[in-house]
């Protein structure tokens, strides 16, 4: 067996570190290097949270950053290249950041080594995050219940591949509801995503076995494995899971999501709402809610004061207002007034994770997870 190495990307958001953790628990013979990629503006509590996690995990978290910084007189990785793009700040559809800051140093400190990248992607999610490019890396996500990348998929289920894949199966002795299922034909109206989740439901375990049967031989580092303990994987895990995780390692939850309360007047009665900042990232990210910059403004009004710094020359964090106008006392209040009335629409025992939920829906899964 060649080497092959296991890599952890840890962005400061809950999901990616109660991956660290429930992987080191229930999978501790994996050699597993962990990274971040540090814009140099990220929230205090995101540091906190990686030292917290490298005391737990016994192992240091690399810091990847998409510059020397021994050549950048003590400016962020973020600053270098914003002066780069002239005053530029980055927006959903220019986000330079995220190419500059997060992925090139990922991709660089990849190398050649064949390496299976974890992915905090969670159960109850519908997105594929940022996969490399890179042959010789492949990704695994360990808390849904299709752990293999769409590639994967692809490669063991689709029309060119599947009599192989057939062939694996009977010499492995799959029964025959098993053989059913992965011969029956794609198309009309019956698409690969159906088959796999038919296939899943039928028996987890067995197909990922199926899986890396069909992946010896194949380029895809985790053929090139004597044995992998994930295929026995069967649970798949939810943001309820990921927060018991957290607190019961005693790492906690990065401080920036636990729901702080505010006040709001309506008819004259004083009512309490809670927020807080449902990502991790830069504190400027242009992805937050503007409930999210007041929650920055009230509770480090220092960053929220630099991140007003860098709206200069016309450029600014959100097409439809200033950071300086966001702020006006009226404009609070209305925020406030707005987000408790949304919250309030929920059920009471859902509002909190609902807008945690809803908030993820947009964003960088590079950042964020
Ligand atoms: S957190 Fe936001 S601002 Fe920072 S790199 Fe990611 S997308 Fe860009």
């Amino acid at each position: 067996m060649g080497t092959v190495k296991h890599v952890l990307g840890i962005s400061g958001g809950k999901d990616s570190a109660a991956l660290a953790l429930y992987l080191k628990d229930r999978h501790p013979d994996l050699d597993i290097e962990y990274y971040t990629c540090d814009t140099g503006r990220e929230l205090q509590e995101t540091y906190d949270l990686i030292d917290r996690l490298e005391g737990y995990l016994g192992k240091k978290i690399l810091k990847l950053h998409s510059v020397d910084l021994n050549n950048t007189m003590g400016e962020s990785p973020f600053d270098h290249f914003l002066q780069l793009y002239g005053g530029y700040l980055p927006s959903s559809n220019a986000r330079w950041c995220t190419k500059k800051l997060k992925l090139d140093p990922f991709e660089k400190y990849l190398g050649d080594l064949p390496t299976i990248s974890y992915v905090g992607i969670r159960g109850d999610e519908d997105r594929e995050g940022y996969i490399s490019k890179r042959k010789n890396v492949q990704s695994i996500f360990p808390f849904r219940k299709n752990i293999w990348s769409e590639d994967v998929i692809t490669y063991v289920l689709n029309a060119s591949g599947i009599n192989r894949t057939l062939e694996i199966a009977k010499s492995q002795g799959f029964d025959k509801q098993m053989l059913d299922l992965l011969g029956a034909p794609l198309g009309q109206g019956y698409s690969m995503n159906q088959k796999l989740n038919r296939i899943l439901d039928f028996d987890v375990k067995a197909f990922n076995k199926l899986v890396f049967q069909c992946l010896k031989g194949s380029p895809y580092p985790v053929g090139m494995l004597d044995s992998f303990a994930l295929i026995d994987n069967d649970e798949v895990l939810g943001i309820d899971d990921i927060f018991s995780i957290l607190r019961g390692s005693g790492v906690g939850v990065p401080a920036y999501y636990e729901p702080l309360e505010y006040e709001v007047e309506i008819d004259g009665e004083i009512h309490k709402g809670v927020y807080n900042r449902s990502r991790s990232g830069c504190f400027f990210c242009f992805f937050q809610q503007k409930i999210e910059w007041i929650w920055l403004f009230e509770r480090h009004p220092e960053l929220f004061a630099k991140a007003m710094e860098y709206e200069k020359d016309g450029y600014t964090w959100m097409d439809s207002e200033r950071l300086e106008e966001l702020c006006l006392p009226r404009r609070v209040k209305e925020i406030k007034l707005d987000h408790y009335k949304r919250s309030k629409s929920l059920s009471s025992f859902k509002n909190w994770k609902d807008l945690v939920l809803e908030s993820e829906g947009v964003g960088c899964a590079s950042c964020f997870i």
